[in-house]
């Protein structure tokens, strides 16, 4: 075992985790709701001065077993598992619990991105239990913007059109994750009310040193602006790339640049350290 920051990270042979995943995880997911050991992180999203303009949530496993397992791993088990809907309930719930904890205390208000599986937004009454969970909550619906990515559209299209439609006339703000990494961008944005783009890592990574990425970003920046949607870039990890970014129109950022995912407290601890700047 190795020191992964707080935790300690079990590093099992990469064969041996794969033949053990499924059932492994499958199994111990099931009881981790419970036994407390899902909690939330949030990433703040900040302009390039570095005040906050919002936050992205991201949910974390840390199991006895297994250690730290990665949640794209782990949301991969949950879908193939049908545990979707309960684990997507739950990070809904945790979320809006700690947002409205959190702009009560410190009187601010921001938005959040919660990431939404297409799992979940097709079981049933999906729509329903959203708002009504962000009402009972007590947090504003246009607080709310709800990350999901192109492959919505793998299942049912017309389905999960209708359903986002009417979460969006609803009032709740919808954002197109990973935006230029699927099969399908541009039909996904004529199709669905979009009202952010959020720039894909991969092309953040290579944007000072590829042309080509250089391009695609500001193509993505340009379709945005044109639709009238805001744009964020996720994973900027340098004051290099933000500048550029910056110098292309980009007016949002998240990325390790300006801060990591935090602990709730943490965030208390940075938007009290920011106000006082
Ligand atoms: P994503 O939605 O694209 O989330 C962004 C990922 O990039 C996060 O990884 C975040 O920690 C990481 N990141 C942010 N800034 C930087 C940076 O500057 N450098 C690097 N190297 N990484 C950065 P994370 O938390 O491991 O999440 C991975 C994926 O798992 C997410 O990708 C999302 O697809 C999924 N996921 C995470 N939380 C949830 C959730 O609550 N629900 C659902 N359905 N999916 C989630
Ligand atoms: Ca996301
Ligand atoms: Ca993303
Ligand atoms: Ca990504």
């Amino acid at each position: 075992a190795k020191k992964h920051r707080n935790s300690v990270r079990i590093f099992v042979p990469a064969m041996q985790h794969d033949y053990l995943s499924k059932i492994q995880i499958e199994q111990r997911l099931r009881n981790a709701m419970n036994n407390h050991e899902l909690y939330m992180m949030y990433q703040p999203k900040v302009d390039i001065n570095g005040t906050l303009k919002g936050v992205e949530a991201l949910v974390r496993w840390e199991n006895a077993e297994l250690g730290f397992v990665p949640p794209d791993q782990f949301i991969a088990v949950a879908e193939a598992a049908g545990l979707m809907p309960e684990l997507g309930q739950f990070i809904l719930y945790t979320v809006l619990q700690d947002m409205v904890q959190l702009q009560q205390t410190l009187q601010v208000e921001f938005p959040v991105a919660i990431n939404i599986s297409v799992k979940q937004i097709l079981r049933e009454h999906f729509v329903r239990d959203v708002l009504h969970s962000i009402d009972a909550a007590g947090m504003a619906r246009n607080q709310v913007i709800l990350e999901i990515t192109e492959n919505v559209f793998i299942d049912d299209m017309d389905l999960v059109v209708d359903l986002l439609h009417a979460l969006h006339v609803a009032g709740v703000s919808l954002s197109m994750d990973d935006f230029g990494t699927g099969y399908s961008s541009l039909s996904a944005l004529r199709r669905l009310p979009v009202d952010e783009l959020k720039i894909d890592k991969s092309f953040i990574d290579n944007i000072l040193s590829e042309e080509d990425a250089r391009k695609m970003v500001q193509s993505i920046i340009t379709i945005g602006g044109n639709y009238g949607m805001s744009l964020v870039a996720e994973g900027v990890e340098t004051a290099e790339q933000a500048a550029l970014l910056h110098a292309y129109g980009c007016e949002c950022f998240q990325g390790y640049h300006f801060a990591r995912p935090m602990r709730l407290a943490d965030l208390q601890a940075f938007i009290q350290a920011a106000a006082v700047a």
